[in-house]
């Protein structure tokens, strides 16, 4: 009897068995789609072994029903990556190849061809082409165009506007015809001539071209790193390669595509949640079919298939964004570095301001660690000024020092970025008479007051409410205490009524469309002041700005989590790094509680790398990542009693020989979230083989302890965040 393993789409981390139909036995094999009875329902499920022929089972096993792709969709490769994410992950491996496929793939629709994309003129197009009435101008434009040479369509309608029609009859009448575009000449953008550093490195990381090797590409902001992934790009398409580059936010991959596009024209294919499906699955099929040679997109783009992958690029690789935080918990740079390895392809891990963990891959020879330490521009890097306000006036959380700069930024006709992580009017609001705080009634947090909008909102669970006219505790008027990104606005806006402020964080931008204009306009200089959260603090080049000022990082130096202080450099170093790049050094004011603190000192007197390595110290004397491995067990239920029973449960069953340390159990940092009761147990190794070794014994057990229970839980593997 024939039968086949399947991955499908459902939340048990195990293949499941079909039996194959005779018709079907000769044309199935791994990477084809098929539809497949799953309890009661049929799923769109994926072959991913040979076809068997063994002898039938005790217990019944069902046919497949139907075979959707009569040749694989996905490469031996991809299967190969999808794999090692499951077990990598501890995930189940149709969950993966289901993340893995837009969706129109992953419903098991057949994939559209697409016609060709360039047009060229026929022999009878030349012929008519003198013949051609005058009056049809629209077409005696067209055909003139083409008479110079093939063109894509795109470009036609650039150069032609409102030719649609006219192409559609030169099309019906047989005057041109469909071509591919590749190969059709453009005008692109020549590369810049290489600065002395910039050439050393390029140097060095083309020698790496054609087998696999990850070189950090350590950059100061304005150095002159995106030059260097373009011209790396440049050689290895030369060789027929293809490239990936990723990014950590959907807010940059247009800017990147779009330098990558002017460069080398089409082929190049961006991949993110901002896309349509449809067009995510047709970037998805030009990426495995080659046409796309360079694929720029977000987290998800790590399992777009890319046959000649020859070059993984990884920009701001310290970014945490990188890691997903629920279903497939998967590090996108992590699993690039893995498929690179697979493909025998290299890697860049670019950055101003790297992740301990890939600092030390670096300081161990792991990797290559290549060093730009000026920018381009050879500005000086700005000095970060600390500002004690331990004794200042405060007004809506702005020294007067802070106010003043940013006026006298403008009067010179500066731009200026004002930084605050968090978003929002004030994060609380306390009742004057009694003193009662407006708590989420979900989460052990409070709500945050979102003036603009006129009501209260918690960021956590998403609950919203509109702001009380008074305490409901006493009926005392209520102030909103602290600040976040809308009242700075407000109040600049108010100290500043001629300048053009612009807020820029989730709340007011949406799409990637509207950050994308709000960039053009500030590219333009019609913005003065910037006011933002860590979406402006990430990649975007400003040239006009000369002022940042940091309003509040306090937070993060008492943060609970590990690597709050590794972010709170990084952002810091980031949003410095946007200041003075048109030639003028620039000025940067961080306000704090707490100037003498010993690593915020460091961080400005001595830099990110001086930082950086009084940080891995300590990472090392704790036993914390990089010098550890954890993974996090949460456990989320409706009462507190359920979740540490069941934590203190899946303790008690590791192994005790294990090398595995389990801290807890203990309650979140928020402990009652979304109306849930969470908690955790945090495992710990001084060696990745031996954690992996120990959760993959372990975890059957809690799988058999969680379908007995109605709580939810979930593991994950070098978690980003410990709460
Ligand atoms: P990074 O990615 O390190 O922030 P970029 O590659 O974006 O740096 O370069 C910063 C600026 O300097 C960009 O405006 C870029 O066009 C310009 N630039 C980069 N390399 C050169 C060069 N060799 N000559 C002139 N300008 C350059
Ligand atoms: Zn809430």
């Amino acid at each position: 009897m024939n039968r086949v393993a399947i991955a499908v789409p459902v939340p048990l981390r195990r293949v499941f068995d079909y039996a194959v139909p005779d018709a079907l036995a000769a044309a199935l094999g791994p990477g084809q789609r098929v539809r497949v009875p799953f309890a009661r329902r049929e799923l769109i499920g994926v072959v991913v072994g040979p076809v068997r022929d063994e002898p039938p089972p005790a217990y019944e096993i069902k046919p497949v029903i139907a075979l959707i792709d009569a040749q694989p969709l996905l490469s031996t490769a991809l299967l190969a990556l999808c794999q090692w994410t499951a077990d990598y992950y501890l995930h189940p491996l149709g969950e993966v190849i289901a993340a893995a496929l837009p969706g129109p793939l992953r419903r098991g629709e057949q994939p559209a061809i697409r016609p060709p994309e360039g047009l060229r003129l026929t022999d009878a197009g030349r012929a008519a082409l003198p013949e051609v009435p005058s009056r049809s101008t629209a077409t005696r434009a067209l055909l003139a165009l083409l008479a110079s040479g093939p063109c894509a369509i795109a470009a036609v309608r650039g150069q032609l506007p409102g030719s649609a029609a006219a192409v559609k009859r030169a099309l019906d009448a047989g005057w041109v015809e469909r071509c591919a575009d590749d190969g059709i000449p453009r005008a692109l953008q020549p590369p810049l001539p290489l600065t002395a550093p910039q050439a050393g490195v390029l140097a060095a990381l083309e020698a790496g071209i054609g087998r696999f090797g990850v070189s950090l590409l350590e950059g100061v902001t304005g150095s002159g790193k995106t030059e260097l992934y373009l011209r790396l790009t440049e050689a290895v398409l030369a060789g027929g390669g293809q490239v990936l580059v990723l990014a950590p936010e959907i807010g940059l991959t247009p800017q990147l595509a779009a330098r990558f596009k002017a460069r080398f024209g089409d082929g190049v294919a961006s991949f993110h949640s901002g896309l349509g499906e449809a067009e995510r699955a047709r970037h998805w099929l030009a990426a495995a079919s080659g046409e796309a040679r360079i694929v720029v997109g977000t987290r998800s783009a790590a399992l777009v298939p890319m046959p000649r992958l020859q070059l993984v690029i990884v920009d701001e690789e310290h970014d945490g964004s990188y890691k997903q935080q629920d279903g497939l918990r998967y590090h996108a740079r992590d699993v690039a570095i893995v498929r690179a390895r697979d493909a025998g392809a290299m890697v860049v891990l670019g950055s101003a301001t790297p992740s301990l963990e890939t600092l030390r891959n670096a300081q161990d020879g792991r990797y290559r660690h290549l060093q730009l330490d000026r920018r381009v521009h050879d500005t000086p890097p700005p000095r970060i000024h600390l500002l004690d306000v331990r004794h200042a006036v405060l007004e809506n959380g702005l020294s007067p020092t802070m106010v003043d700069a940013v006026a006298r930024h403008l009067d010179q006709g500066h731009q200026s970025l004002l930084f605050l992580n968090r978003r929002g009017y004030a994060p609380v609001l306390l009742c004057h008479d009694c003193g009662y705080v407006m708590p989420c009634p979900n989460c052990d947090a409070r709500l945050v007051v979102h003036r603009a909008r006129k009501r209260l909102a918690c960021h956590h669970c998403g609950h919203v409410e509109p702001q009380p006219p008074a305490c409901p505790d006493c009926g005392g008027r209520q102030v909103p205490i602290g600040q976040g990104t809308e009242r700075i606005e407000d109040a600049l806006a108010l100290r500043f009524p001629e300048a053009r402020i612009e807020r820029v964080d989730s709340d007011r931008l949406k799409s990637g469309a509207a950050l994308a204009r709000l960039l053009a306009d500030v590219q333009a200089g019609d913005v003065d002041v910037l006011v933002g959260t860590q979406v402006l603090a990430k990649g975007h080049d400003f040239a006009g700005l000369q002022f940042a000022g940091l309003v509040d990082v306090d937070q993060a130096l008492f943060g609970s989590d590990f690597r709050a202080l590794e972010r709170m450099g990084q952002l810091v170093t980031q949003v410095a790094g946007r200041v003075g790049r048109g030639g003028e050094p620039g000025e940067v004011i961080l306000q704090t509680h707490h100037p003498e603190h010993p690593l915020l000192k460091l961080l400005v007197e001595r830099g990110y790398p001086a930082f950086a390595a009084a940080l891995m110290a300590e990472r090392r004397q704790f036993l914390l990542p990089p010098f550890a491995h954890l993974a996090l067990l949460r456990v989320e239920a409706r009462t507190d009693g359920e979740v540490m029973a069941f934590l203190r449960k899946a303790k008690a069953l590791l192994p005790s020989s294990s090398t595995i340390e389990a801290l807890g159990p203990a309650p979140a940092t928020m402990a009652r979230r979304a109306g849930f009761q969470r908690g955790q147990l945090l495992l710990k190794s001084g060696s990745r083989g031996a954690l992996h070794r120990g959760l993959e014994g372990w975890l059957p057990e809690i799988e058999a302890m969680g379908q007995q229970t109605r709580l939810r839980w979930s593991l994950d593997v070098d978690p980003g965040d410990l709460f």
